[in-house]
């Protein structure tokens, strides 16, 4: 485990203006040819303090470019671990099918691991999820069923509840990846993107910044940072609409949380999932859609980094921290790419139909609870 050192911190610098050009040769050159599951993890970190810190000098952000992973998400993390897991416990056997319900990039991480492993695969996203993702995770082979978006988190038509009843009713048939109650999904981060982070940095970062579905990243990643350094604050980015911030912020008992309506992809969710625990996390910035995707947009042009919307989330959240802490290192992820949100973050008709063109809000307006 790597401590706090007097060496630089391990980043690449977003801003055209700093990069060298040695920066431009990211990955480690590997010995020989290698499957397309090694190239899971071991992103790069980059620097977005210039654009984002409203305290540059003494506030840095630094970002886990997670869109680089082989299916273009963070989720590839967890869909290795939990089908390897899986096989290892004998739970996933020879002739299963893996089913698994998602809000898309689990889908492409499950159908990548199951291509590669020789399983087939059945993944049940919603009407949310954006056309790119659908066509990606039939890329590979497998069965996408598009359930209804907005159904309630208890009725059998939620993309959630269609992966359960067909596991409850095929035993031995199918293999439920169950992402939300997964507990090997949080461990995955425990394992990879924590010990990452804490090398990264030299063990210097001082808070972690992480929307959730599952909550398997916060978590995870969360629990891993704070058993190395337990100074290391963690903090919830969650869209308007979600349920997780009245639990979290209001204590909201589950049953009376009211769930309103969100754009951002892959973060916020209509229930509380057995993944996540409130236990590691320290606090929480609520943001829109409207900033989230003006946050993407502006990075794709200042920085020429494209991703998708709930790493503007969390940029715009770290942007709201950075104006309320004197001094730190805060650590984020990009969980997927800007190229799986070109027909709605990117496109300015879009944009314009949804009412978010200059809707964004201004950092030092943030809405955080610390
Ligand atoms: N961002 C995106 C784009 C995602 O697809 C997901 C996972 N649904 C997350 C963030 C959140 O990750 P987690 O499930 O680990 O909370």
């Amino acid at each position: 485990i790597a401590t706090p050192s007097d060496g630089p911190i391990d980043v690449l610098h977003a801003s055209s203006k700093q990069t060298k050009s040695w920066q431009a040769v990211r990955r480690a050159v590997t010995t020989g040819p290698v499957q397309s599951n090694a190239l899971i993890g071991g992103t790069p970190l980059i620097d977005v303090t210039s654009v984002l810190s409203l305290n540059p000098s003494k506030v840095k952000i630094y970002a886990k470019c997670e869109y680089m992973n082989p299916s273009g998400s963070i989720k590839d993390r967890i869909a290795s671990y939990i089908l390897q897991a899986a096989i290892d416990a004998g739970d996933l056997k020879e002739g299963m099918t893996v089913v698994a319900a998602t809000s898309g990039n689990t889908g492409s991480a499950i159908a990548a691991a199951c291509a590669i492993r020789g399983f087939d695969y059945i993944v049940i996203t919603n009407k949310k999820c954006s056309i790119e993702k659908i066509d990606s995770m039939r890329a590979y082979g497998g069965t996408v069923i598009v359930a209804k978006s907005g159904v309630a988190a208890d009725d059998p038509e939620h993309y959630q509840n269609i992966e359960n009843t067909m596991v409850a009713e095929n035993p031995g048939k199918y293999f439920g990846v169950n992402q939300y109650d997964n507990l090997n999904n949080a461990l995955a981060y425990e394992a990879t993107l924590g010990p990452e982070i804490i090398a990264q940095t030299k063990g210097l970062i001082t808070h972690f910044v992480a929307g959730s579905s599952t909550g398997g990243t916060l978590t995870g990643t969360s629990r891993y940072l704070k058993a190395v350094n337990p100074e290391i604050k963690s903090v919830l980015a969650d869209p308007r609409g979600s349920v997780l911030w009245d639990n979290f912020v209001n204590d909201v008992p589950e049953n009376e949380l009211i769930v309103g309506k969100w754009e951002i992809e892959g973060v916020g969710k209509d229930s509380i999932p057995g993944v996540l625990s409130w236990d590691v996390v320290d606090g929480a910035q609520r943001g829109d859609d409207a900033s989230s995707f003006y946050t993407c947009r502006k990075v794709a042009r200042d920085l020429g980094v494209l991703v998708g919307g709930s790493a503007g989330l969390n940029l715009h959240a770290c942007a709201v921290l950075s104006g309320k802490i004197d001094n730190g290192v805060i650590v984020t992820v990009l969980p997927d790419s800007g190229v799986k949100y070109l027909s709605k973050i990117f496109n300015d008709d879009w944009m314009n139909e949804k009412g978010f063109t200059g809707k964004e809000k201004s950092p030092e307006d943030g809405e955080i609870y610390w």
